[in-house]
């Protein structure tokens, strides 16, 4: 395919058998290619422009002169004798060139050089090379420019030369070879219908990458650069594709494994409904309803449920946990912060423990005898909570069938899969207060049943939020001073301090130190990540027990933690903090029936994107409306921790531009797995490989 790349004088070396060589070998796994598809798929960068050659005297003008700094940047081909070639030792060791045509001459500087590259450039040789020109020492010059020795009527290449992301000691013209050489190979077959492709405007799979791996001069380089030139988009289409049909398998596999039946007969589940002081929403009972369909099945559940903070997702869980129990099995409730289990370790025991079920809690660095004798009781308990110490090397469960997650987005897909092997094949609740936005939730989490719990229990009294200078602090102190001579109870948070722990502390100490001393009188508590779990304990348990007036805190209050007679949030420097984190901070208020309202105390100059945030929490409640905006202002990499999923990234479809192709591919995968079953397994496999092993987890 591409000569021209082929006769480069560093590709001698890979003349070399190169299957053999382990070292290459390595290299190439390292990007991912060990199968021929691989080499296929693995498209370019970007590309330059080798079917022209530039006069010299031209393109220094464009360079030196007149043109924009843009254009001075870009590469040029150059065609010449060499007329001059030295090796020079001031200021350093370097091979010095003169490259001249019938317009003018340039010098090509090298720093490095191979013996061979300096006899290639010997005087008198033909040289085309590929660089940047820039102004140096020696004047216009070009630094290590891409050459090659050719004949004066060599022919020009008729494609785009590409430029193929690479990895320290694979050169370029060795990764080329390799996939020119995979592509002049028999084509790959057709997966989709000529139909349907005629009708999309899409080529075929092979003629994309044919294309796309050596697209013709007069390719659009535009729509190629944005990555929205038809051949790029029939990839990232099977890239999709192959994702949803990863997950529709996984799914229907999942319908093939028994589970537990946790078909009780309601008993319990009624029973605690009964000594609640409140009825459910009419989303938790549809919500529960679902679940309850689901615990059922001779298969495992495998449910997202989504509701906004304070939306009561720890009670749905709750009447999934009685199904279990009831039915003579254990359920394991796994939180992301101590704090939080012995929240809900209170709360649920609460519950429970009325209706005589044992409930166990599993958390922070429990030693010796007490951590032996936890383990014991958590063996046959009926509900454990706890953090991931519930998922620790010599915790079991003797009849472990149902798991809940929640703040799913805190764990990563190893965690989730660690308490899921500690049970056969237990149903599966994650819970998460961050709604996860559309597209993201059709692509990565289409393996997933999703509940939506989008009523918040009546009674509740909007917060109201409030934006006020760091200048008027002391009318904010005021303000604590006077929720707390009423009854109630507030929050501090304390300014986030990301890089560095040892400093977050400092500013947590000097906080409360600030605010005991403008509040006489006051019961101020402490809770940061530096205490110890059962300090941390003790400061939550008097605060709940309303025995501290005011607590001070850092963000290990974030998530979850429920305190309904707390009223008042006072944030510090809120600019510092993001969307999600603002909107589950101010969630912590607003769970009793006294008014409550979130001040966030904010430091000048804001810069634009901080204004925007502030906005964005002051103008909203609704946690599904703060998302949406959050996702338009940060992108949806950023979500569900997809970071930490485990999940194989799409390397070139983006969620956002690609949306549509989304959807089509969604439709795709049913069809193919419906009726072409084999033509599934085949856009599978050439994308997947053994990475799909993370995309059952
Ligand atoms: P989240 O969805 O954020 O986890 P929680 O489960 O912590 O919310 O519930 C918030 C508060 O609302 C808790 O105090 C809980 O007991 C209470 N709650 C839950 N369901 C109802 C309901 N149907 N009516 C009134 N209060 C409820
Ligand atoms: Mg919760």
């Amino acid at each position: 395919m591409n000569t021209h790349a082929r006769a480069l004088p560093a590709l001698r070396e890979s003349g070399k058998p190169l299957g053999k060589s382990s070292a290459l070998t390595e290299k190439f796994r390292r990007l991912g290619i060990t199968r021929r598809e691989d080499l296929l798929l693995h498209l370019p960068l970007r590309y330059e422009d080798e079917t022209r050659v530039t006069p010299i005297k031209t393109a220094l003008d464009a360079a030196l002169f007149g043109k924009g700094e843009e254009e001075a940047a870009n590469s040029v081909q150059l065609q010449g004798a060499i007329i001059d070639c030295q090796i020079q030792f001031h200021p350093r060791r370097q091979l010095i060139v003169r490259l001249a045509d019938a317009s003018g001459a340039i010098t090509l500087r090298f720093l490095h050089f191979y013996p061979n590259q300096q006899a290639a450039l010997a005087v008198g040789n033909q040289v085309r090379c590929v660089g940047e020109i820039r102004q140096g020492y020696f004047g216009a010059e070009m630094v290590h420019p891409r050459f090659r020795v050719v004949l004066p009527d060599t022919p020009l290449p008729e494609s785009l030369t590409p430029i193929y992301p690479t990895t320290a000691g694979l050169a370029q013209p060795v990764l080329t070879a390799r996939i020119d050489k995979a592509i002049s190979d028999t084509p790959l077959s057709e997966t989709l219908s000529a139909e349907f492709l005629a009708k999309a405007g899409l080529p075929t799979l092979w003629e994309a990458l044919v294309f796309l791996h050596h697209p013709p001069a007069d390719a659009n380089a535009q729509s190629l650069a944005a990555r929205q030139h038809p051949a790029w988009r029939r990839v990232k289409l099977d890239e999709l594709l192959a994702q949803q049909i990863s997950l529709r398998r996984a799914y229907r596999a999942r319908r093939e494994i028994g589970a537990p039946c946790l078909a009780a007969s309601g008993e319990l589940a009624a029973a605690l409904v009964r000594q609640l002081p409140f009825d459910l929403t009419r989303a938790q009972r549809r919500v529960c309803a679902e679940i309850n369909a689901d615990l059922c099945a001779p298969h495992p559940m495998q449910r997202l449920l989504q509701g906004d903070v304070g939306a009561g997702k720890t009670l749905v869980a709750a009447l999934a946990i009685c199904q279990a129990v009831e039915s003579g099995w254990q359920a394991a409730f796994m939180v992301p912060t101590e704090i939080l289990a012995e929240q809900h370790y209170l709360k649920l025991s609460g519950w429970f423990e009325p209706l005589g079920v044992e409930v166990v809690c599993l958390a922070g660095r429990q030693k010796g005898r007490t951590r032996a004798a936890r383990l014991a009781a958590a063996r046959a308990a009926g509900l454990i909570v706890g953090t991931h110490a519930l998922i620790q090397e010599g915790v079991d469960y003797e009849r472990l069938a149902l798991i809940v997650i929640d703040e799913q987005h805190r764990f990563g897909v190893q965690q989730r899969l660690a308490l899921r092997q500690k049970g056969k094949a237990p149903h599966q609740l994650m819970m998460s207060a961050t709604p996860i936005p559309r597209t993201l939730a059709m692509s990565y989490c289409a393996d997933l049943d999703v509940s939506v719990l989008d009523e918040l229990p009546p009674g509740r009294v909007p917060i109201r939020t409030r934006l006020a200078r760091d200048g008027r602090r002391e009318k904010v102190i005021a303000h604590v001073r006077r929720k707390v001579a009423a009854g109630q109870q507030a929050y501090w948070v304390c300014p986030l301090i990301e890089e560095s722990e040892s400093l977050q502390l400092k500013t947590a100490l000097e906080t409360h130190a600030r605010l005991t001393d403008a509040l006489p009188g006051l019961r101020i508590g402490l809770a940061h990540g530096r205490l110890k779990s059962a300090e941390k304990q003790a400061v939550m348990a008097e605060f709940v027990a309303g025995k501290i007036d005011l607590l001070v805190a850092t963000t290990v209050i974030e998530v979850g933690v429920d305190v309904p007679n707390a009223s008042l949030m006072v944030i510090e420097h809120a600019e510092r903090f993001g969307l999600a984190q603002l909107h589950q901070l101010r969630g912590r208020v607003g769970r009793g029936a006294q008014e409550s309202s979130c001040v966030l105390l904010y430091a000048e100059p804001l810069s634009p994107s901080a204004r925007a945030r502030l906005k964005i929490i002051f103008e909203n409640n609704d946690g599904f409306e703060v998302a949406r905006q959050d996702l338009q202002l940060r992108g949806p990499g950023e979500f569900i921790g997809s970071r930490q999923s485990g999940l194989p990234l799409l390397r070139y479809a983006d969620l956002e531009a690609d949306a549509d192709l989304v959807e089509t591919a969604r439709a795709l995968a049913e069809t193919l797995l419906a009726r072409f079953p084999e033509k599934a397994d085949q856009t599978r496999e050439r994308w997947l490989d053994e990475k799909e092993a993370l995309l059952k987890a």
